[in-house]
């Protein structure tokens, strides 16, 4: 059953402190589990609603600029790391390599122009909160200059190895999760995106 505001927890940041706000654990009344053969019981449902507080940290730049359209990724720009230069997509707060803090970079438009997939696989049968629509195509997609490969969704088209694809994202009312992110292959039009999504 959806929740009324008077349900939910809320967090806010202010001085530094998180502030929860509300109500983050919420009982519901237990069922018992009888056998139907014999008219005995044999255990209990547990239900139990918690909102979790999950903290981003250093990756929170990532998960913003989904909703503002942008793809956020990371590089080590320190002259003494072996690997400088290196573009982090997963974004990464710290280079693997020399354990210095990378630079934040905005790869949007390299996504654009460059990014194709590496391989995928088709999923039929998905696990508990899953929003996606099923079957969910995920793809590993790879960008020009970058070392790392990214897991994602196609949204929109048939995936195939090498086949060029394009970003979208949830911009007109962003959750601030990964799913903000999916890829549709190239060539597709506007309106053919999932609702919310915009280039
Ligand atoms: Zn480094």
């Amino acid at each position: 059953m959806p929740k009324t505001e008077n349900e939910k927890g809320f967090v806010d940041v202010v001085n530094g402190r998180y502030k929860p706000k509300g109500v983050f654990h919420i009982l519901e009344a237990n069922q018992p589990i009888f056998n139907k053969d014999t008219g005995k019981l044999v255990g209990i449902t547990n239900p139990r609603d918690m909102t979790y507080i999950h903290s981003y940290g250093g990756e929170a730049p990532f998960f913003e600029g989904l909703g503002k359209g942008k793809l956020i990724a990371s590089r080590c720009d320190n002259d003494k790391c072996n690997t400088k230069g290196s573009i982090y997509q997963p974004f990464r707060i710290y280079c693997p390599d020399c354990l210095r803090k990378n630079t934040i970079i905005d790869m949007t438009d390299l996504a654009k122009t460059t990014a194709k997939i590496h391989s995928y696989i088709i999923t039929h049968r998905s696990g508990a909160f899953n929003s996606l629509p099923i079957p969910i195509k995920f793809i590993n997609v790879e960008f020009e200059g970058v070392v790392t490969i990214l897991m994602s969704v196609l949204a929109v088209g048939e995936p195939e190895i090498d086949k060029r694809v394009v970003p979208i994202f949830n911009t007109k009312a962003p959750t601030y999760t990964i799913t903000d992110l999916r890829f549709v292959v190239e060539g597709t039009s506007e309106s053919e995106l999932p609702e919310g999504f915009t280039f």
